[in-house]
């Protein structure tokens, strides 16, 4: 991590004269992410620029309410930097209204559950254990405990969603929401068949992008904004912003959402994160972010079948997306497990993950999860994916093997290093 006078990036002097523990562990950070190979799906590095905008004298603020209706004084700039942030958003996805204050995608989506909705009623949403998300209805969370969750599948020979499913499902069962959206799924969703299905049976249609938002952003994928009633998007996945979400909806759902984000939700907004917000969307809104967009979707595709050559079955058969979801237990009776420890000791990090109709249980289950947001970031190319797909492969036949394990991170370390980090080179 660079931390001299003339440092382009960021400035971490007064961090380790004051606190060179905290330091440390960043500094031991920087080199981890600098060292490994970064495969998870949710995962992406932010600019500088946005890194910047978030370690700013923004943080000191308190804001409680919307630009130009504040509970504070003072707050004249941070209504100029909220707006920006807004204005930003609006224009890259062609939103009516854009609530940019929730502090990541779990609390925005309470928010937008809390404003459609009331507790006990029906949503219908993809199911967990086939890619769906944690707030799309798990027992354990406030979206299981608070509403009644009909979960929807994909069809078991093709792996894809069922919508001819979801239709009769929904018209059995009459939901007041539908949910669409995923964090472990790979094929693109049928943002119109949803809107029929949604407008047949007098459901709102909400459409969870939080993966998928940079790809949708850089023209990649088709836009559910327009389609759908509101859309919640994380920021810092493949939009590689900050950590954080925005609510995107129509205009007549526009107080509601407010309202429910603040004070529903939250208390005071983070603007030193909106004004990031703002620098990862203006980023976002330029031609070269198209280019990566495309760039993550042909990474997927050419790593999805460098490992179908070696054997690896790809849950649907490739990916239209970032990410795919390999069946390594199916392939090669290694469990989700073992292969995400052996992948890590190799300084490959992806996560274990269920496949649908998996018979394995959720802790070791029988796929891996596999995204190439970040590594694109890096600058990785689809040329590159063979040799990817080769270290994977390799750690997972050595995977008893911790001395040839740590020969291949070795060479990871290696191949990785090519490829600059932004803000740690
Ligand atoms: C990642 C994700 C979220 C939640 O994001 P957090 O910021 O981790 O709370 C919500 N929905 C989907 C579909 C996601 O993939």
């Amino acid at each position: 991590m660079n931390d001299s006078t003339n440092d382009p990036l960021l400035d971490y002097r007064a961090l380790r004269a004051e606190d060179p523990d905290v330091y440390g562990l960043i500094a031991r950070e920087a080199e981890r992410q600098k060292n490994g190979l970064e495969l998870i799906a949710s995962e992406n590095y932010a600019s500088p620029a946005v890194m910047q905008a978030m370690a700013s004298v923004l943080t000191n603020k308190y804001s409680e309410g919307y630009p130009g209706k504040r509970y504070y004084g003072g707050n004249e700039v941070i209504d100029d930097v909220e707006s920006l942030a807004v204005a930003r958003a609006r224009k890259l996805f062609g939103a009516e209204h854009v609530n940019v204050q929730p502090l990541s995608g779990s609390p925005a989506n309470l928010a937008v559950y809390m404003a459609l909705l009331q507790p006990g009623d029906k949503v219908l949403g993809f199911s967990l254990d086939q890619g769906g998300h944690l707030s799309h209805g798990h027992p354990l969370n406030f979206s299981g405990k608070l509403y009644t969750i009909i979960p929807y599948f994909v069809n078991k020979e093709s792996e894809l969603i069922d919508m001819d499913e979801v239709e009769a499902i929904a018209v059995r069962e009459k939901p007041k929401m539908i949910l669409a959206g995923f964090s472990a799924y790979s094929r693109s969703l049928d943002w119109r068949r949803f809107r029929a299905i949604a407008d047949k049976v007098g459901a709102f249609l909400f459409a969870d992008i939080a993966h998928i938002a940079g790809l949708v952003a850089g023209k990649q994928l088709e836009n559910p904004v327009p389609i759908c009633d509101v859309v919640s998007t994380t920021t810092h996945k493949t939009l590689r912003g900050p950590r954080g979400a925005i609510i995107m909806c129509k205009e007549k759902f526009a107080s509601a959402i407010d309202r429910a984000v603040f004070p529903g939700v939250q208390g005071g907004p983070h603007d030193h994160i909106t004004a990031a917000k703002a620098v990862a969307f203006g980023e976002a809104l330029r031609p070269e972010f198209r280019t990566y967009a495309a760039q993550v979707i042909r990474n997927a595709a050419a790593l999805a079948a460098a490992l179908g050559e070696r054997g690896y079955r790809v849950v649907s058969g490739g990916t239209e997306n970032h990410l795919m979801l390999v069946d390594v237990f199916g392939s090669k009776q290694i469990t989700g497990k073992e292969a995400e420890k052996a992948l890590e000791q190799a300084g490959i990090s992806i996560n274990k993950n269920m496949i649908p109709f998996d018979t394995r249980k959720p802790l070791d289950p029988s796929g891996i999860r596999l995204g190439t947001a970040a590594i694109a970031t890096r600058g990785c190319r689809e040329t590159d994916m063979a040799a990817v797909a080769g270290f994977i492969d390799e750690a997972l036949m050595e995977r008893l093997d911790a001395a040839r394990l740590a020969a291949i991170r070795e060479k990871v370390a290696a191949f990785a290093g090519s490829f600059p980090v932004p803000g740690i080179g």
